[in-house]
């Protein structure tokens, strides 16, 4: 998960208030119910039928336990009806997620309804519109040559990716599907991992607006480029680059994303070298580590097939 601070308190907190408005508004309905006689008549029947109940269980009065439960039933389906006979409405009411009971968390750690609210709330404080991502299965790539071990390589990759996972830059020309691939990846894993895709022509105007903002914005954003499950940064090597805003900020986040094993993947026409020379060295040195892996895509030019 992130490990933004910030992102988890207000996700967290976006849980905590509609649990709360929840209860409060079935409260509410209630209350309007209870003031229909023979709801409230049945209602109090219940409460003290189960009290009667506890007695006779107490007791070890079996029969009488039998027949008090007997009776509990009925009040129960006649409280029931009449809660649809006086126009209950719950439709009203929004309902809550049915893995983790709206709670966001549930036995695996936190529920994709969690992850989903922290990814967008991650893209809104980069002021970035989440993407649309492609699918595996929305593929043609996996039918072309020499792309198609790749494709299940990378598969595999978004199934199991974790901290020891390596960094991928894809390489290749334009229109070998670099962009699908990486998109694919990042779709696949959105469920469980805060997947941030950025367009590296977006992420340096990113660069460029912190500059407007407080140390302590400029921080948050930072941290969430650090922090985040997965970071795709796609087609480097095709934005505008502005002084040493870009390399610097560049060079910061790879290596903050390699010391907090944070994975990334970098998709470029641009071989190793060609970076080193646009980017400098320090960035250079970092992706050749042994900690990445470099695939090269061949295949033809698919947008002309
Ligand atoms: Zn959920």
């Amino acid at each position: 998960m992130i490990a933004n601070k910030h992102i988890l308190n207000e996700v967290e907190l976006t849980f905590t208030t509609e649990q709360n408005q929840r209860e409060f508004e079935l409260d509410l309905l209630e209350q309007r119910l209870l003031q229909n006689e023979d709801y409230s008549k049945a209602v109090n029947q219940i409460a003290t039928l189960e009290f009667d109940l506890q007695k006779a269980q107490f007791f070890g009065n079996e029969a009488l336990a039998e027949k008090i439960e007997q009776e509990i039933k009925h009040y129960k389906s006649l409280k029931e009806k009449l809660r649809l006979e006086l126009g209950f409405d719950d439709t009203q009411i929004t309902k809550p997620c049915p893995i983790c009971g709206g709670t966001g968390h549930n036995e695996n750690g936190y529920c994709k309804c969690f992850v989903k609210r922290a990814t967008a709330l991650s893209y809104k404080e980069l002021s970035t519109d989440i993407p649309t991502l492609s699918r595996f299965s929305d593929d043609t790539l996996s039918h072309v040559n020499g792309t198609k071990i790749y494709f299940e390589k990378l598969h595999k990759y978004a199934d199991n990716l974790n901290e020891n996972s390596k960094n991928i830059i894809i390489t290749g020309k334009t229109g070998t599907g670099k962009t699908f691939l990486a998109q694919a990846v990042s779709q696949s894993m959105e469920d469980k991992k805060v997947v941030l895709f950025l367009n590296a022509n977006r992420l340096n105007n990113i660069f460029i607006e912190m500059m407007y903002l407080s140390p302590q914005q400029q921080n948050n954003i930072l941290n969430i480029l650090y922090t985040c499950d997965f970071l795709v940064i796609d087609d480097l090597g095709a934005e505008r680059i502005l002084n040493n805003v870009t390399a610097q900020n560049l060079y910061t986040i790879i290596s903050e994303r390699q010391e907090r094993k944070k994975p990334y993947m970098i998709t470029t026409n641009l071989s190793l070298d060609e970076i080193g020379a646009k980017y400098g060295d320090r960035l250079f040195s970092r992706l050749s580590s042994r900690l990445n892996l470099v695939l090269e895509l061949k295949g033809s030019d698919l947008r002309k097939s």
